[in-house]
């Protein structure tokens, strides 16, 4: 194994390159390919790898161990040919994106608040970075605007491993103490920090930085974040869901919470009203019912009906009464009685059918696997 050469460190936009073969091994997943030289970046950093071709040959992921890069291919190439590599650069440029963005946050929070990026992650489908501390919502957009700032500036991002002496007089930012040589990712008049991964040319190729959903996390916060095109397709998603919620509800866009929150309390009161109706039919089928009729079958009711239906039966009829509603793959159920001749009933009833549920203090829920058929000859007053 040798140190593979990383193209990508010279030039992040460089999408195609040819190198040699010098170790091809079968894998698990594929085969395990080795370059002299390569533009694939691999996972490292918390961030997943470059895909693309080598040839013929798909690469779905590369790793890195002691400086050497592995591409893993879905066939296998020869020892010692040459072979055109392509990147999926669209891929490449969307992570680029979304780093570089990051770095310039991170940079931010740092400088304007004192805290420190202890965690990164990004993906295909999403991007979180971690600061050891808490964001108010308002420094979260103080944050968001001076990185914003560093866009419309189109500050300038420069790399390079420095020499021991340049190094030990600079003031950067690291995740952990790292050793080896150490690259460098300057962005002009915003931030300095260690890092090994492809970034933009200048910070106008990030485009938008959005900040989004912050959660609490081991005395920190996690921020998901969503630069350039991602931004635009949130932005899109997002708009779509307001015009259509607006033009649902015939309100603003920009009224669409508010016309939701008032919905949602109208929902309730008609919850509430429809509950109360419930209830006063309940007591009506009761009062109309076979006096003699202790078992029920009822469509449509829900757990808290069928409790208040069994109960109300029991207290009108007394011995053991029970309510059944039709659920997917059966019946769900309520029996009431006192205690003792009602668990009697219960297990008895158990054996018969496949039966999930109990209770306490007279009065037993759950629901049974069985056809009204059979439920019907069991109870056979159902
Ligand atoms: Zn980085």
């Amino acid at each position: 194994m040798s140190v593979t050469r990383k193209l990508y460190d010279g030039d992040s936009f460089l999408a195609e390159f040819s190198a040699t073969v010098l170790a091809c091994q079968e894998t698990e997943n594929g085969f395990a390919v080795e370059l002299d030289q390569t533009c694939f970046f691999p996972e490292a950093g918390g961030q997943a790898s470059d895909r693309g071709v080598l040839g013929k040959a798909t690469v779905s992921d590369v790793q890195i161990q002691n400086g050497t890069i592995f591409h893993l291919t879905d066939r296998p190439l020869t020892v010692g040919e040459t072979v055109l590599g392509k990147l999926d650069f669209a891929r490449r440029f969307d992570f680029m994106q979304n780093h570089s963005g990051e770095h310039i946050v991170s940079g931010a929070v740092h400088r304007l608040y004192g805290l420190d990026n202890v965690g990164f992650h990004l993906s295909e489908d999403n991007v979180t970075l971690d600061f050891n501390g808490l964001l108010t919502r308002e420094q979260l957009l103080t944050a968001e605007r001076e990185a914003n700032r560093a866009v419309t500036e189109n500050a300038a991002f420069r790399t390079w491993y420095p020499e021991a002496r340049e190094l030990a007089s600079l003031d950067y930012r690291s995740k952990k103490e790292l050793d080896g040589d150490i690259r460098l990712v300057e962005i002009a008049g915003y931030d300095l920090c260690a890092c090994c991964a492809p970034h933009v040319k200048t910070a106008g190729q990030i485009g938008l930085i959005k900040l989004l959903d912050t959660v609490k996390l081991r005395g920190g916060v996690r921020i998901v974040l969503k630069c350039g095109w991602r931004a635009l397709a949130d932005y899109n998603c997002k708009y779509d869901n307001c015009r259509d919620i607006g033009n649902l509800l015939s309100v603003k866009q920009e009224e669409t919470a508010q016309a939701v929150r008032r919905l949602q309390e109208q929902l309730t009161e008609e919850k509430q009203k429809n509950a109360a109706q419930k209830r006063r039919l309940i007591e009506t089928m009761i009062a109309l019912g076979d006096p003699e009729q202790r078992m029920v079958l009822e469509n449509g009711l829900d757990g808290k009906e069928l409790q208040l239906f069994a109960d109300g039966l029991f207290r009108r009829k007394g011995g053991i009464c029970g309510v059944f509603t039709a659920v997917p793959n059966g019946f769900g159920f309520a029996l009431c009685g006192e205690e003792q001749p009602l668990n009697a009933f219960f297990n008895e009833f158990r054996q018969h059918f496949s039966v999930r549920g109990g209770g306490r203090n007279g009065l037993i829920q759950g629901t049974v696997s069985a056809s009204e058929e059979s439920l019907k000859s069991y109870f056979h007053f159902l």
